[in-house]
Formats: C-alpha cells, sequence, structure tokens
C-alpha cells in the first residue's frame, strides 16, 4: 500500500521538475534553430554576415538564459505556470522570425521550428494561450514575408511565399486543435491522480484504525510494536505496553443500552488521546480491551500516564449518555525487556490486568506491584 502511495506521487510530476524538462526542451529547440542558421549562413542563404548572426545569437541566447535562470531559481514556482511556456513560446518564436526575416525562400525551414515549441507548449497552455501563440506566429510571419518583400534585399516569389505562410496558418491551426486534446488529457489526468491519491490515504488509513474509535487496530498496532522492539533490541530505547480493559463493561452495556456502551467506548478513546503524547500509539485491541505503547518510556513514567488517565476516566461526567453512568478502567503495564519476543511482553502485561482485576479493577498495575502485590494490592 505505501509502494502504490510512493509510486503515485511520483507519476504526479511535481511542478519544479516539469519547469526544468520543459526549459531543457525550450533550450535544445534554440539550439536546433541556430545550427540550421549556421548551416544556412554557409550555404549562402542569409543575408547577413557572420558577426549579424552572432549578434542576434547574442539577444537570443540572452533570453533563453535569462529564463532559464529564472526556472533554475525557483523564481516561477508561485506562477499559475513555473514552466513559463508561454514566454519560452514568444521568446523561441521571436528568434525564428527575426531569422527568417535575414533568409532568402528557405525561411519557411526555420519558422517551421515553431511547430516543435507549439508541440511542447501544448503540456502547459490552455485554449487562449494557444491561440494566442498561434496568432502570434501567423502575424509575425506574415509580417516578415512583407518586410522582406519591402526591402527586397533578396529574390523573392511572393506567391510562393503566401503560399508557405498558409500552409503554416493551416498547420497552427491543426496544432491548436490537438494542443486542446492533449491538455484535456492532462488534466483528467491529474485530477484523476489526485483522487487516486487522496483514495490511497483513505483506503490506508481504513486498513490501520478502527472504525468505531478512530484508534488504531491491532494489526497496526503490532507492527507499530514490532517497530518499536526493533528499535529497543538495538540501541539505548525502552518502551513500555498498557492493557487496557474497561471494568465492568457488559453491565454497561446491559443496563444502558449497546449504542450508551458504544459512545463509552468512543469517548474512553477520545480521553486515552489525550492523556498521551503525539510519539505514542494508542489502539483498541477488540471489545472494550485497548492498549497504549509509551515510546521512549520506563514502566515507571508509564504506570505515572496510566495513572493520570484512570483517574480521568473515573472522574468522567457521562450524564448527557445517562445521569446514572459511571465507569472505570483497569491497567496492566509491562516494559519491554531487550531480546525478549513481544508475545512474552503482552503475557506480562496481561498478567498485570488480570492482577488489577483480581483486585478490585479500577487500577493501576505494574510488575513492581506484581512482584508483591500483598503490599499494595486490596483483595476484592
Ligand atoms: P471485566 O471488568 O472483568 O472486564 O468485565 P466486563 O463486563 O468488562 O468484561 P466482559 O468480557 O464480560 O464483557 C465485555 C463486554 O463488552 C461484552 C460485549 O458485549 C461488550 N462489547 C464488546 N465490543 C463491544 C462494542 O463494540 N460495543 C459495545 N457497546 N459493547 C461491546
Ligand atoms: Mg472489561
Ligand atoms: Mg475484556
Amino acid at each position: 500500500m505505501i509502494q502504490d502511495m510512493q509510486e503515485a506521487r511520483r507519476l504526479a510530476l511535481d511542478d519544479q521538475r516539469l519547469a526544468r524538462r520543459h526549459s531543457l526542451t525550450a533550450v535544445a529547440i534554440s539550439l536546433l534553430h541556430a545550427m540550421v542558421c549556421v548551416f544556412y549562413l554557409r550555404a549562402g542563404y542569409f543575408t547577413l554576415d557572420g558577426a549579424g548572426l552572432a549578434g542576434l545569437f547574442a539577444v537570443i541566447w540572452l533570453g533563453n538564459l535569462t529564463l532559464v535562470a529564472i526556472v533554475l531559481t525557483r523564481g516561477s514556482v508561485r506562477l499559475r505556470d513555473p514552466s513559463l511556456s508561454l514566454y519560452w513560446n514568444l521568446w523561441l518564436t521571436i528568434g525564428f522570425m527575426l531569422s527568417a526575416y535575414y533568409m532568402d525562400e528557405h525561411r519557411i525551414s526555420v519558422v517551421m521550428l515553431f511547430f516543435a515549441a507549439m508541440l511542447l507548449a501544448s503540456f502547459r497552455q490552455s485554449l487562449p494561450g494557444l491561440i494566442l501563440l498561434s496568432v502570434a506566429a501567423m502575424g509575425g510571419y506574415l509580417l516578415v514575408i512583407i518586410l522582406a518583400w519591402q526591402a527586397r534585399s533578396v529574390s523573392m516569389n511572393l506567391t510562393l511565399e503566401l503560399l508557405q505562410w498558409l500552409i503554416f496558418c493551416m498547420t497552427a491551426v491543426s496544432f491548436v486543435v490537438t494542443g486542446v486534446g492533449i491538455n484535456a488529457l492532462r488534466t483528467n489526468l491529474t485530477a484523476k491522480n489526485r483522487q487516486l491519491s487522496s483514495a490511497l490515504v483513505q483506503v490506508r488509513d481504513m486498513a490501520i484504525r478502527d472504525e468505531l474509535t478512530g484508534l488504531f487496530n491491532r494489526r497496526h498496532i503490532m507492527d507499530v510494536l514490532a517497530q518499536q522492539q526493533a528499535l529497543a533490541d538495538s540501541g539505548e530505547y525502552c518502551f513500555t505496553l498498557c492493557f487496557v480493559d474497561l471494568d465492568h463493561f457488559k453491565r454497561i452495556n446491559d443496563t444502558f443500552g449497546h449504542t450508551a456502551g458504544d459512545q463509552v467506548l468512543q469517548r474512553f478513546a477520545v480521553m486515552a488521546q489525550r492523556c498521551l503524547r503525539e510519539a505514542d500509539y494508542t489502539g483498541r485491541l477488540g471489545g472494550e480491551e485497548f492498549v497504549l505503547v509509551l515510546t521512549q518510556s520506563d514502566a515507571p513514567s508509564a504506570a505515572r500516564v496510566a495513572e493520570r488517565l484512570r483517574q480521568a476516566v473515573a472522574g468522567e461526567d457521562f450524564s448527557d449518555l445517562d445521569p446514572a453512568l459511571r465507569t472505570s478502567i483497569s491497567i496492566g503495564i509491562a516494559q519491554y525487556r531487550p531480546g525478549e519476543p513481544l508475545d512474552a511482553t503482552l503475557a506480562r502485561a496481561d498478567r498485570c490486568l488480570y492482577q488489577a482485576k483480581l483486585a478490585g479493577r479500577d487500577q493501576v498495575v505494574t510488575e513492581a506491584v506484581l512482584a508483591h502485590p500483598e503490599k499494595v494490592l486490596a483483595p476484592e
């Protein structure tokens, strides 16, 4: 179960990891852009010389590095889109269009890099963002064609350029449609992951807790005891076990009804948790029998806690259930002895509890008391 939860958490990629991955891919696209431009420069398709191209890419990479720095310094974690996908895409597109302006009719191959960036944005942007990016790219590309036509620095076939622009626009529209689909899938998946995680937490809670009292159930308490045993066996650590049994509980059921009995059990659970520290464990073994696991506690300090709980229960006002309702508890205490089987500790605590019952109930019995019962315990 715990492994399932870890797996679910692993699948739910956190925003910072996604933002870093997004930036890395955007940088890779920009690198590809630079390589294509250098190739075209050497092939003579560029109207800019080497220095001009270097200046252009210096500006582009200044922007790239700024965005990378914002992501790496977690400057974007509080934003709605920590990946900065809109800014990345706009910046990459500006770079594509600027370089496309300085190219001849081969410009379409650089402009097409926009779709690599668009695919990336599809995972982060919703419909308005995708439309904005596409409109910006379509407008930018058209502007490049118009300006290049006006400058006429290279030979140009306007009809062919406009036809290419039209194909670009149609592809951009299809990318928006696909992006919306991808986005819906992603949103759905995130919601499902969230539901799954909370369901797993709920199921895990149900597996370890008692339904009536909300305390840990027997199975979980046995796991806790095994962990405590490992700690105590491996170092200077001790823990103590308290068996708690409500006195004459059958009479409560018989006199005041089963529902009142249930409420008494619930009230006892609240009182027990109040008396214990955060680090301790309270469990219901079954019926009106409970166990307290007091961590880092020896028997005398556990006895003090148990005595406080005994007094609290004896003094508890149950008049809201019935004016005549009163109850008490008997507690048996045993400190774990390193190396012994858990069954032995449980049996010792049980013997103490039995003695507490024998001696008249409503009392706490430790093994020290058990060793000299005649001195401490009054006969029933
Ligand atoms: P003692 O002081 O010796 O412990 O006597 P007791 O009456 O408390 O012990 P006994 O074992 O005779 O009775 C336990 C009763 O607890 C019997 C059972 O009906 C009742 N009981 C067990 N589980 C529940 C529960 O979930 N709700 C309620 N209301 N009663 C329960
Ligand atoms: Mg009882
Ligand atoms: Mg009992």
